[in-house]
């Protein structure tokens, strides 16, 4: 079957099309406009997906040598999200779905960045933990089966991703902050800076505290020297990274004993951190666990995800009609 997927949850419009389970293209339009705002505006994201959507489905039919005709159902992310940019995606598919006559699949983006695992090898087998971190989410998962997955524990106020877009914030580093965290923390010294752990006994995490450690840091340093920021980036980035990886993995390390479950994968746009992916890789050969990271196209917001779960549905028939109507808040 020739699937085709739609992702507009946030700020990136992508199609992918995906032939019996392989992707055969994964377009991704990002949003540059942001950037000048300090974070993701809903407005004009929605306004964005509109110019995008056309182009990016076109873009994903050529690129998989495949005319939209051969298209046999069409997946589109249906939540969680910003509502106005789920209602383009929504009705596209819809309306796409409605003229050629062919079957519409519902996909939970969350559930989606897991099954993000399923588009290459090796893949997982069932069940499997996946620490989901991305900019809204921070979620531990046992894993059982496809679409069935319990949260065994989520994050009590800030996600990882805003964690970091946070921090970046306080360093004067453009958004998204996380990828330019990544970069400078490779040139610092990790523990050059002492941050706080919360205590916090269950599966639960919580980051707004490191933030406004993180922050009264920064101005006690810089009351001291003002050119704290430029002359100790790496360093300051460095202590921050390794302290969210720490605050992930405990939770993960946790999660594992309890559970038994050996097999552990992260997923979301904050498993494409390099220090992330390295530590999770150590403490895998430390405990036996056998370890997943994805490819990092499949890490941040993506249509392959979307289409690769629903290849999943098509293969069960779980398909639904044109009253389908998008959500902002939907559970894993
Ligand atoms: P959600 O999936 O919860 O709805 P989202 O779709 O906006 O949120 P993703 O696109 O999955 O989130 O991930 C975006 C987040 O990933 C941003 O917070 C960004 O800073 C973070 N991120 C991306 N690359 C890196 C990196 N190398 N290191 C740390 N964070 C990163
Ligand atoms: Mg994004
Ligand atoms: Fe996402």
């Amino acid at each position: 079957a020739v699937i085709l997927g739609i992702e507009s949850s946030c700020d990136e419009t992508s199609a992918a099309i995906c032939i019996d389970g392989e992707i055969k293209s994964n377009i991704i339009a990002s949003q540059a406009i942001h950037a000048n705002y300090g974070g993701v505006v809903p407005e004009l994201a929605s306004r964005a997906h509109q110019q995008h959507i056309i182009p990016t489905v076109d873009q994903a039919v050529q690129h998989a040598k495949i005319h939209k005709n051969d298209i046999n159902a069409v997946a589109f992310t249906r939540g969680p999200g910003l509502l106005g940019s789920l209602l383009v995606g929504t009705s596209f598919a819809k309306s796409f779905a409605l003229a050629r006559q062919i079957p519409l699949m519902e996909v939970n983006h969350m559930q989606a960045h897991i099954l993000a695992h399923f588009i290459e090898d090796p893949k997982p087998a069932f069940p499997f933990l996946c620490l989901t971190v991305s900019g809204g989410h921070t979620q531990i998962v046992l894993v059982k089966d496809y679409f069935e997955m319990e949260l065994l524990g989520q994050t009590l106020d800030d996600a990882a991703g805003e964690a970091f877009d946070k921090t970046a914030k306080i360093l004067n580093l453009p958004y998204p902050g996380g990828p330019l965290i990544d970069k400078y923390a490779k040139e610092g010294n990790a523990n050059a800076f002492k941050l706080p752990e919360p205590q916090i006994s269950d599966l639960n995490f919580s980051f707004s505290g490191l933030k406004t450690a993180i922050l009264y840091m920064v101005q006690g340093e810089e009351k001291k020297n003002p050119n704290f920021l430029s002359e100790r980036m790496a360093d300051v980035c460095a202590s921050v990274q390794s302290r969210i990886v720490s605050i992930l993995l405990n939770k993960v390390k946790k999660a594992a004993k309890e559970t038994g479950v050996k097999q552990v994968a992260i997923a979301g746009g904050v498993s494409a951190n390099s220090g992330l992916r390295q530590a999770l890789l150590d403490m895998g050969t430390r405990y036996g666990w056998e370890v997943f990271i994805p490819k990092f196209e499949y890490c941040t917001d993506n249509a392959a995800m979307i289409a690769i779960a629903g290849y999943q549905k098509y293969l069960k028939s779980d398909f639904v009609g044109q009253d389908v109507a998008p959500l902002a808040r939907m559970h894993v």
